[in-house]
């Protein structure tokens, strides 16, 4: 970056990596950094090294998780009949934030996308099916977002989901056409919840 000393230009550009960071807020972003006590900066640093080492998926939902099992997975007291599928590990706090839904999660890990060149191969569907096989699930709940690469998605999981023989449904109905699931608001999406319909 012209102007800057080379740290500034690399911290900014390694900012500029993340999601909705353009060259402004990472400018701004490498200055408040510069200006806060050194032992902030290494807090920071070292909080970023410390989750990207240590957090894994879920062997079971592919839940960000410390160990083999995310701890919605470990706890007792979840309900096991249910299955909430959502497109990325982010969207589960929204759906917590409801304080509506009881059971398990299943994390595909992306929506399907000719543009972005993420197809079925690439989604978290085998492990899904495997779950439903095990016994035990009523329900699979489609939360996938209502922009077109969710509904997408939503049609191809169904279509392996419905032959096993379990209940499947879909929220989203109240959902903004397009928006996502995780910047949707608690009562929005809590509605959207509870008014799922058979899918
Ligand atoms: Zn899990």
């Amino acid at each position: 970056v012209a102007g800057f000393a080379e740290p500034i230009g690399r911290l900014i550009d390694a900012l500029k990596l993340l999601p909705g960071i353009g060259q402004k807020s990472a400018t701004r972003l490498a200055f408040h950094i510069l200006k806060r006590p050194p032992e902030e900066a290494a807090a920071l640093a070292r909080a970023i090294q410390d989750a990207r080492a240590r957090v894994r998926d879920c062997d079971v939902c592919g839940n960000f998780s410390e160990g083999e099992m995310c701890p919605i997975c470990a706890d007792e007291r979840r309900d096991r009949g249910a299955i909430c599928v959502v497109e990325e590990a982010a969207n589960l706090p929204a759906i917590e934030r409801t304080g509506l839904y009881q059971g398990l999660y299943h994390v595909l890990g992306g929506s399907l996308s000719p543009l972005r060149g993420v197809g079925p191969e690439d989604l978290r569907v085998g492990r899904l099916v495997e779950r439903i096989r095990e016994g035990g699930v009523r329900e699979v709940i489609l939360a996938t977002s209502p922009n077109v690469e969710g509904e997408a998605t939503a049609v191809f999981v169904a279509g392996i989901v419905r032959p096993l023989g379990v209940r499947l449904t879909r929220i989203a109905q109240g959902l903004p056409v397009g928006s996502e699931i995780e910047f949707t608001d608690d009562m929005t999406l809590g509605k959207a919840l509870e008014s799922r319909r058979e899918f």
